[in-house]
């Protein structure tokens, strides 16, 4: 494992995620990488995340990757970070079951969502709830 994921995944066992801001423009990087997404800068440092953000759309279309293949159908949105990230994530508390609830589902949004740790697997894993 890389030391930048090795050190993702020992934070959110301690309960913090974490993502990086960069000290040459201010941008936020999340998931942590090890150079700005906005200005490819190194000079980075290790600040902790709000967890608040909005999902912006969602489907259940998505297939999990193999690991998780045996925990079924999940709902994966795109989640836009009141820091300022984009990303594509798993989302609970909205409804996914058929076309018509997902339809219906994205109708209102954005919507406010909170991350929270959840451990599957043995592996802990950042995922999005509405709040
Ligand atoms: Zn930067």
């Amino acid at each position: 494992m890389e030391p930048i994921a090795k050190k993702w995944y020992d934070n959110l066992a301690k309960g913090k995620i974490m993502g990086i801001k960069c000290k040459d423009c201010g941008a936020y990087t999340f998931p942590p990488l090890t150079v700005c997404r906005e200005c490819r800068s190194r000079n980075l440092k290790e600040v902790k995340m709000s967890g608040e953000g909005e999902l912006v759309m969602y489907s259940s279309t998505m297939l999990p990757s193999a690991k998780f293949a045996d925990l079924g159908k999940k709902a994966y949105g795109l989640i836009k970070l009141k820091e300022g990230p984009v990303f594509f994530t798993r989302i609970d508390g909205v409804k996914y079951n058929t076309p018509d609830e997902i339809r219906k589902g994205n109708e209102i949004l954005p919507v406010k969502v909170k991350a929270k740790i959840e451990k599957v697997k043995g592996m802990n894993i950042v995922v999005f709830e509405k709040k």
